[in-house]
């Protein structure tokens, strides 16, 4: 749908742009239930998460089942089980989770739990916070039932030494692809998840914008919802995933939406940043958006018609 088009069926104009659309003023979605995801693990990722949105069941259990595919694969190496450790060779984990109703979760620095996505989701659903960290995080993870696991595989292993050894520079852009995913169940609810090891070799205790709620990930069920891969610390800087929500609701289509975002972090690096951020967006309508800076980006998006890898093109 055309940008002004969706102004008008909205009733909002830019002008305007703090007023709230209700549901009633978004034109419904007959493509649901969709979901859609970063990068080529995208795609079975989408798969567990259909298998669940085709039975009618909720977003929120789609998301996760979604990021817990990468997460156990040994061969994402910047997800769960096998990512890339940071300087010190340890494997650190963020993730977060954000349901249709604003409840969100979310676990930063843990370390030896393969599936920090559920963790998140637990934090939210059993405690009153939203967020834990590092040692306070796997122990509760522990007392919830997770089992610890030593996340090094012998390849990821290799890969440290040989960093360690010649300390290359490296940037999520070269080393890293987050899985965040997104969907919208036959209800029309929308639920989002992302999951990372984050970048590879960073410092020991860093965390990126994947389990920062409004930065890697974000969730209005009145509009839609974003998530982000790529350099985190510029989605943290510029609120991302919050952002690229607030733009749709003044009445961006996602993929404006996603352009604007990205263009004020292309501008703030002097129209010539050298390293990736990109967005997916879903609008509450079912149209979907993406953009990202540099060279080119994949999204897997899954509907009726099938599940498929889509490539764009950086904006410079
Ligand atoms: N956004 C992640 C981080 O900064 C990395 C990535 O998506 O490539 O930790």
């Amino acid at each position: 749908m055309k940008r002004r088009k969706f102004i008008k069926t909205t009733a909002v104009s830019i002008a305007a742009p703090t007023i709230l659309l209700s549901n009633q003023n978004i034109p419904s979605n007959h493509n649901n239930p969709l979901v859609l995801s970063t990068w080529t693990h995208g795609l079975p990722a989408n798969k567990a998460a259909w298998k669940i949105l085709s039975k009618n069941g909720s977003a929120l259990d789609a998301v996760e089942a979604g990021a817990k595919v990468p997460e156990a694969d040994p061969k994402s190496t910047s997800v769960g089980y096998g990512g890339l450790p940071d300087e010190q060779g340890k494997v650190t984990l963020d993730a977060c989770i954000m349901d249709h109703t604003g409840n969100c979760g979310s676990v930063a620095f843990i370390q030896n739990i393969k599936h920090p996505i559920s963790v998140a989701r637990k934090i939210m659903e059993v405690t009153k916070h939203v967020m834990l960290v590092g040692e306070g995080a796997r122990q509760f993870a522990v007392s919830q039932g997770f089992e610890e696991t030593d996340l090094l595989t012998d390849e990821s292993r290799k890969a440290w030494k040989k960093w360690e050894k010649e300390q290359f520079q490296s940037t999520p852009h070269d080393t890293h692809d987050t899985i965040s995913i997104l969907a919208q169940d036959y209800k029309g609810n929308l639920a989002g998840a992302c999951t990372t090891s984050g970048w590879a070799y960073k410092l020991h205790g860093r965390v990126g914008d994947s389990p920062i709620i409004g930065a890697g990930l974000f969730v209005d069920n009145e509009i839609g919802c974003t998530a982000a891969t790529g350099l985190g610390e510029e989605v943290i800087k510029t609120t991302g995933s919050f952002l690229v929500v607030e733009l749709m609701r003044q009445g961006y289509s996602p993929n404006e939406a996603c352009e604007e975002a990205l263009k004020r972090i292309i501008k703030k690096h002097n129209r010539n940043p050298d390293f990736q951020v990109s967005y997916i967006a879903l609008r509450k309508d079912g149209e979907i958006g993406s953009a990202c800076i540099n060279g080119s980006f994949e999204y897997a998006l899954a509907n009726k018609k099938g599940n498929k890898l889509h490539k764009i093109k950086g904006l410079i």
